[in-house]
C-alpha cells in the first residue's frame, strides 16, 4: 500500500474529483444503452478515455472471432452497431504488474416505464442513491475505474504499469463484448470487474445457458378446439419437467462446493413468451426463451444435453408432442460458470486497499447465482478475475439504484489497489 501520506492525498483526490465522477456517470446512464442500442453510450467512453488523455482503440465486435472461441456464445443479432472500447494508460518504462479493469454499458430493458416511479434514463439523485437503468449494473462501476485512476493522476502519479480500461457490450446477453477485448489480445496480469457486489469480492459465479423452445400446434376454430392442439398449453408440462430438473440440481448433494452456502444456486427460469394469433383461435405456436443457470466445472454442453433430453422425455408422455417434437434453439449465453481461484496475491491487496478506505472493515466474499465478464480472462486466458463494486438495489428490476457513498469508498479501493498492484511513478 502507498505510505499513509500518499493514501490521504489519493482518497481527498478521489473526493475531489467526486461531484464530476457523478456528474459524468448521470451523464453515461442518459444514453438508454439497450441491447443494438450502445453506440452512443460507447462514443461517450471513448471521448471519455480521450479527455482523461488515454490511448483510445474502438473496434467492432467481429462474429467470426467470436465463432472460433471456446468462449463464444451464439450471434443472434447483427453486430453492425456492436462497439468494443478500450482506454488504455501504457508508461514509457513500465516496472510494476498491469492490469484490466472492465465493465459493460449494455442494460437490460426497462420493462413498462409506467411501473418506474421514475423515468428509467433520467438519472435523478435522492438521498443517497442514483436511479436509473445501468445506474448499477453497470455504468457507475465503468465510471469509477476511470475515476479512481483519475484520482491517482490528481496526485501526482500514474501506475507503473499498463492499465486497460474496457469498456464493453453484451455483457447481459452473450459476453461477446469482453471476449472481442480478449481475442484482441488486451490482457493483464490482474483484472478488475467492477459490477456490482455490495463492496464484497465474488468468489465464484454460476455460468449461463439461454434456450428457446419452440412448440407448434394445430390451429383450428375454438368453436371445435378439442380437434386442435394448443400450442401454448402445451408448454406447461415442459415447464414442469424443467424445473424438476432444476430442483435436482439444486439439492444438497449436487451442489458445487463454491455454492454449498447458498440456498438455491441455480435458477431456472421461463423468462419470455410468445404465442398464438388470434383469441378466437386455437393457437398454432408458441415459443418461450428460459435462462439456465449452471455451476462451474461443468461443461455447457453437458447441460445443453441435459436440457434436450428433459424437453424430449416430457414431449413423450404428451398426445400431441410425442408426435411433434418441440425445436430448440440457443440464442444467446453458451457460458461455464467460474470460480475466482489461485488469485490470492491480488485478493490480499485488494483486501488491504478495502480495508484501508473502510477503518479496517474485512473484506467480504460471496458465490453469486448470476454471471459477469469474469469467466472470460478466468477460463480462457489464465488471469483470475476479480468482481468488485459498489452496492446497488434493484438492478433488472424497476427503480435501479446504486449508493453514492458506497460509489465513493469503492473508488478509493479501487485507486488503492492499482497503486499497489501497478505500483506509482511520479508525473
Ligand atoms: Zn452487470
Amino acid at each position: 500500500m502507498p505510505d499513509a501520506d500518499l493514501t490521504a492525498k489519493i482518497l481527498e483526490a478521489v473526493d475531489a474529483n467526486f461531484d464530476a465522477q457523478i456528474k459524468f456517470t448521470q451523464e453515461l446512464v442518459r444514453r438508454p444503452s439497450i441491447r443494438g442500442q450502445e453506440a452512443t453510450a460507447q462514443d461517450l467512453m471513448a471521448e471519455a478515455f480521450a479527455e482523461h488523455g488515454y490511448e483510445v482503440d474502438r473496434f467492432k465486435v467481429d462474429p467470426e472471432v467470436i465463432k472460433n472461441h471456446p468462449g463464444g456464445s451464439p450471434v443472434a443479432i447483427s453486430y453492425d452497431n456492436a462497439w468494443s472500447v478500450v482506454g488504455s494508460w501504457r508508461p514509457n518504462n513500465p516496472t510494476g504488474r498491469s492490469l484490466v479493469m472492465n465493465g459493460h454499458v449494455d442494460v437490460v430493458p426497462t420493462g413498462p416505464e409506467d411501473m418506474w416511479a421514475r423515468p428509467p434514463f433520467d438519472p435523478v439523485i435522492e438521498g443517497d442513491w442514483m436511479y436509473g437503468r445501468g445506474a448499477g449494473d453497470m455504468k457507475s462501476g465503468v465510471v469509477a475505474s476511470l475515476y479512481a485512476m483519475a484520482a491517482l493522476r490528481r496526485s501526482g502519479h500514474m501506475p507503473a504499469a499498463t492499465v486497460h480500461m474496457e469498456s464493453v457490450v453484451e455483457e447481459e446477453c452473450t459476453g461477446n463484448g469482453a471476449l472481442s477485448c480478449l481475442a484482441r489480445g488486451y490482457r493483464g496480469d490482474a483484472v478488475l470487474i467492477t459490477e456490482p457486489s455490495d463492496e464484497r469480492l465474488m468468489s465464484a459465479q454460476v455460468g449461463v445457458i439461454w434456450m428457446k423452445v419452440k412448440v407448434r400446434g394445430v390451429p383450428v376454430h375454438v368453436s371445435v378446439a378439442g380437434t386442435g392442439q394448443n400450442a401454448i398449453e402445451a408448454c406447461v408440462p415442459i415447464w414442469s419437467a424443467l424445473h424438476g430438473l432444476e430442483e435436482t440440481w439444486n439439492r444438497a448433494e449436487n451442489k458445487h462446493p463454491a455454492f454449498s452456502e447458498v440456498a438455491h444456486p441455480v435458477n431456472v427460469v421461463v423468462s419470455r413468451i410468445e404465442g398464438g394469433d388470434w383469441t378466437s383461435s386455437v393457437p398454432a405456436w408458441c415459443s418461450f426463451d428460459v435462462r439456465v443457470g449452471l455451476y462451474p466445472d461443468v461443461k455447457v454442453e453437458t447441460i445443453q444435453r441435459q436440457l434436450e433430453d428433459c424437453v424430449a422425455e416430457a414431449s413423450r408422455g404428451h398426445p400431441f408432442l410425442s408426435n411433434n417434437p418441440p425445436e430448440i434453439e440457443w440464442h444467446g449465453f453458451l457460458s461455464e460458470g467460474y470460480v475466482f481461484r489461485d488469485g490470492e496475491e491480488m485478493a490480499l491487496i485488494l483486501e488491504t486497499a478495502h480495508k484501508v478506505q473502510n477503518g479496517d472493515a474485512e473484506l467480504g466474499r460471496s458465490a453469486f447465482t448470476g454471471l459477469t465478464d469474469a469467466r472470460f480472462p478466468g477460463l480462457y486466458d489464465g488471469t483470475p478475475a476479480m468482481v468488485y463494486g459498489a452496492k446497488a438495489e434493484s438492478i433488472h428490476g424497476f427503480d435501479e439504484r446504486v449508493s453514492i457513498e458506497s460509489l465513493r469508498r469503492v473508488t478509493g479501493t479501487i485507486a488503492l489497489f492499482i497503486a499497489d498492484w501497478c505500483g506509482l511513478q511520479s508525473l
